[in-house]
């Protein structure tokens, strides 16, 4: 999945530092990122020590860290003109462009976003200050603390033997298959959620409802939850239409199901379906 990155690691403690020379900097502009590309077609991020020299220290943060590599955050209204590198859309880090990139791109992402959406308190309107001890920002008049926005979602495979339910999403650019899935709400238990999320979107009932794995997806500020539950009582499916525009009971042979090594979805179709070959 996305944030398997090993043999590398992933260290996302908060530091109070500068950028050196070698480090990686994030530059977003918007939905787009700045990147520069190999001669090989590699995409990489420019270095500390390419960006333009009157930039203020103040304007970069530190995000975490790769092994070795520190990764730093441009915040700033102003783009960076730097020569052979240009903003992209931030779609990009959906597709092949390496398995590091591409995961700390999007959880960089998720930390710009998060920094964008919060110039000023929401209890006084006063500018909000950035913490030096951890990641977060404060009101310097009201005493407000704002932590980085995390949204627990689940997504769930309901089983009916050897078939699984699967859908697709309705008025989405994303045309794939998907499975149940949807954002808890206040005062629910993510077992809650898969109930309510698989009546709501289905209209069937689950029972024995087990944890599978967790995926964070920084494009959508979420914490993705799987499970797998199997079907309680008719199989007969209600669809909601204003969500999906397909729902069904579908088995092996009716879809072929690639393994990308990003997506939970994926690999939990992709895993039920190895454990249900004929
Ligand atoms: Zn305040």
């Amino acid at each position: 999945m996305i944030q398997d990155i090993s043999p590398s690691i992933f260290y996302n403690e908060f530091k109070d530092k500068e950028p050196s020379k070698n480090s990686r900097i994030f530059c977003f502009h918007k939905r787009k990122i700045l990147l520069g590309q190999t001669d090989r077609g590699e995409r990489l991020l420019p270095t500390f020590a390419v960006m333009p020299k009157d930039i203020i220290k103040s304007n970069y943060h530190y995000l975490f860290c790769v092994d070795e590599t520190e990764y730093f955050l441009y915040l700033n209204e102003e783009t960076i003109d730097l020569p052979s590198f240009q903003y992209e859309s931030v779609q990009i880090l959906r597709e092949n462009i390496g398995k590091e990139l591409q995961f700390v791109g999007i959880t960089a992402y998720h930390l710009y976003q998060w920094y964008e959406n919060n110039h000023f308190c929401g209890r006084c309107a006063n500018e909000l200050s950035f913490d030096s001890k951890e990641r977060m920002l404060y009101c310097d008049k009201c005493g407000n603390m704002i932590y980085p926005k995390i949204a627990p979602a689940i997504i769930v495979g309901v089983t009916n033997g050897n078939k699984i339910l699967m859908t697709k999403y309705a008025g989405r650019a994303y045309k794939k298959y998907a499975l149940i899935a949807g954002f808890s709400e206040i005062g629910e238990t993510l077992e809650d959620t898969v109930r309510r999320e698989v009546m709501e979107e289905a209209g069937v009932k689950v029972k024995n409802i087990t944890y599978y794995k967790s995926q964070p997806w920084g494009f959508d500020s979420n914490l993705l939850v799987g499970y797998y539950a199997e079907l309680d009582g008719p199989d007969e499916i209600t669809m909601d239409t204003e969500e999906l525009s397909y729902a069904g009971w579908l088995t092996k042979d009716d879809v072929d199901i690639v393994c990308d090594g990003v997506s939970l979805t994926n690999e939990m179709m992709y895993q039920f379906f190895q454990r249900n070959t004929d």
